[in-house]
């Protein structure tokens, strides 16, 4: 009988060829990625729709935010619980496995890539961790690995399978090319959890608001932040787009925008009456900073009164988060 299974889809190089290799192997293949404010699935159906098959989109955030406020094996270089993050996923994959009565989750890990999260240790730990034991099939370097259930039962022609292992890239360039693998993304980026400019203000939220709402998870990924000597959060439009976006957040706290000449808007993540005067002064001064009001006969005027100078954004360096 056919072995049929999920692989977990990037959208990456290595996700695509795991499941041409699977199919070589004999096996029906469907995909799953796994969204979250961090890491969205666009290069994922991208690949699905080249590769022919169906994609699976789970809502992957709740775990995520969970392993970021714990993560049981830590952190790799920035903000992201890799090793962890990954046994999540795997794990989640083979609730839907076992849902839809398949055989096996795959993955495009290939033994030694990233030195912290697939080394022959950490393969073992996420497979352990991810109670999937003898159901994970990582086609690309099965055979430096223990052959899995579906491999034992002839279900999986481990012949197919192959034997990469380390950081370069050049076996999988060369297999793409053979089996006809045209459009990826380059490995570097993707997850927004590994860069540190992200992961500066993800820390600096989770230290201070917390990750328990959404809404204030997802302006991550907008405008600049501030962090003020009271604690008060400040966020910054940078452009149109992020200035529209924060004025439909007025019922996340206090809005500040400039009434008498062009300029940004903030967002603070605290009910009026709760912000520290000296704060809520600093923040009036730093939208005033980032206007357009410096030819005014006369103060900048927000939308809470008007803002003696100095109108001087350097002062505000030193508070900046990102
Ligand atoms: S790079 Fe991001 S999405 Fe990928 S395993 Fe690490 S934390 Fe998870």
């Amino acid at each position: 009988m056919t072995a049929r299974g999920l692989s977990l889809m990037s959208g990456g190089l290595d996700s695509q060829l795991a499941v041409k290799v699977l199919q070589l192997a004999g096996a029906e293949v469907e995909g799953v990625c796994f969204s979250t404010p961090f890491f969205d699935c666009t290069s994922a159906r991208k690949a699905a729709t080249a590769l022919g098959i169906k994609l699976h989109v789970i809502d992957f955030t709740d775990d995520e935010i969970k392993l970021i406020e714990n993560p049981p094996h830590g952190f790799g270089g920035a903000m992201n619980p890799c090793i962890d993050c990954h046994a999540t996923m795997i794990k989640r994959a083979g609730e839907l496995m076992a849902k839809l009565g398949y055989d096996f989750v795959a993955t495009g890990e290939v033994m030694g890539q990233r030195p912290m999260s697939q080394n022959k240790q950490a393969l073992g730990v996420v497979e352990k961790s991810s109670g999937m034991k003898g159901r994970l099939v990582r086609p690309l370097s099965a055979k430096l690995l223990e052959p899995t259930i579906p491999e034992l039962e002839g279900r999986l022609d481990r012949e197919q399978f192959l034997d990469i292992s380390g950081r370069s890239r050049e076996r999988q360039i060369k297999l793409a090319e053979e089996l006809g693998v045209k459009d990826y993304p380059s490995p570097a980026g993707g997850c927004k959890l590994t860069e540190d400019g992200f992961s500066r203000k993800l820390r600096d939220l989770m230290e201070h608001e917390g990750l328990g709402n959404r809404e204030l998870v997802d302006l991550l990924l907008t405008a600049r932040r501030f962090r003020l000597p009271g604690g008060t959060s400040v966020i910054l439009g940078r452009d149109r787009n992020d200035n529209a976006l924060l004025k439909t957040k007025a019922h996340l706290g206090t809005l500040l925008s400039p009434v008498n000449c062009p300029g940004p808007t903030a967002l603070i993540p605290a009910r009026l009456e709760s912000i520290p005067p000296a704060d809520l002064l600093l923040a009036q001064r730093l939208v005033a900073a980032y206007s357009r009001g410096d030819r005014l006969p006369g103060d900048i005027e927000l939308n809470l009164g008007a803002v003696p100078g100095p109108y001087d954004r350097t002062l505000f360096k030193d508070f900046q988060i990102c």
